[in-house]
């Protein structure tokens, strides 16, 4: 079984993001920029299900700019066999990322995609959705455990009430939760070994996508700062305070 791996290349999760001046964007000028970390979770535990033999290949791929290539390459060090860039320098936004997988996922007939439930940059939680829907595959997404076994695979997710267990059949999607697992450290000889796996080079137009934006940007703000806070003398003025100025209680 071939497991799917899509990856992210996102502002590094360290980064204080700083809104461009013109009100459009965010400046991704001199910044690091790093896989994003629930991708990272996802290519660990596709790398787990391969080395406890539920799975035979897997395959990471990522779509956006050439320096996409940095982070397959760091898939491909954490255990991933190959790899696939959608080069493109387009904006991409979700729907046209879900339509380039499952332009993939045609082609490559993985018996799972597990991707992160969202992108730290975007925060937008919908591709691996859109991917379902686009597939017409099942999903299960937010996994806190996945277990492969024969034509299925099981996923416990955390909701609000407790665990919930689904079953589906393969193929199928998953996404990632945080506490799926923790992924391995990059070893040297890993980055190096990595640097020599096969890295497939592939356009939007390959895939026979469009991916032409279909949401506008209005205009992107920084919060609204905060005043800065104030100390009082003793807890009756602290209530006083609470009571008159502030009217919270
Ligand atoms: P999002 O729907 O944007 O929050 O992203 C959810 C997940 O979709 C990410 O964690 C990735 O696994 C995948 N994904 C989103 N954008 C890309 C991209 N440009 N290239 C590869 N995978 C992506």
């Amino acid at each position: 079984m071939k497991i799917l791996v899509p990856v992210k290349r996102v502002v590094d999760y360290n980064v204080k993001v700083r809104v461009k001046a013109d009100g459009t964007g965010v400046d991704i000028a001199n910044v690091k920029m790093s896989m994003n970390p629930f991708d990272e979770i996802a290519i660990e535990e596709a790398v787990r299900l391969k080395e406890k033999g539920a799975a035979t290949e897997v395959i990471a791929v990522s779509c956006g700019v050439s320096q996409c290539q940095e982070t397959l390459r760091t898939a491909l060090a954490i255990g991933a066999d190959r790899a696939i860039h959608v080069e493109t320098d387009a904006e991409l936004q979700p729907l046209a990322v879900a339509k380039l997988l499952a332009a993939l996922v045609a082609k490559e007939q993985p018996g799972l995609v597990i991707l992160g439930k969202q992108a730290i940059d975007d925060d937008a939680n919908q591709t691996g959705q859109m991917l379902a829907a686009l597939s017409g595959l099942p999903q299960a997404t937010f996994a806190s455990k996945v277990e492969v076994a024969g034509d299925r695979v099981e996923v416990t997710r955390e909701i609000d009430g407790g665990l919930e267990v689904l079953s589906m059949g393969l193929p199928a999607i998953v996404t990632t939760d945080l506490r799926l697992n923790e992924p391995r450290y990059v070893t040297l000889p890993n980055i190096m070994k990595a640097k020599k796996k096969p890295l497939e080079n592939v356009k939007p137009a390959d895939l026979g996508v469009d991916v032409a934006p279909r949401l506008k940007t209005l205009k992107v703000a920084e919060p609204a700062g905060r005043k800065a806070g104030i100390k009082v003398a003793d807890v009756a003025a602290l209530v006083d305070k609470l009571k008159n100025e502030a009217k919270v209680i």
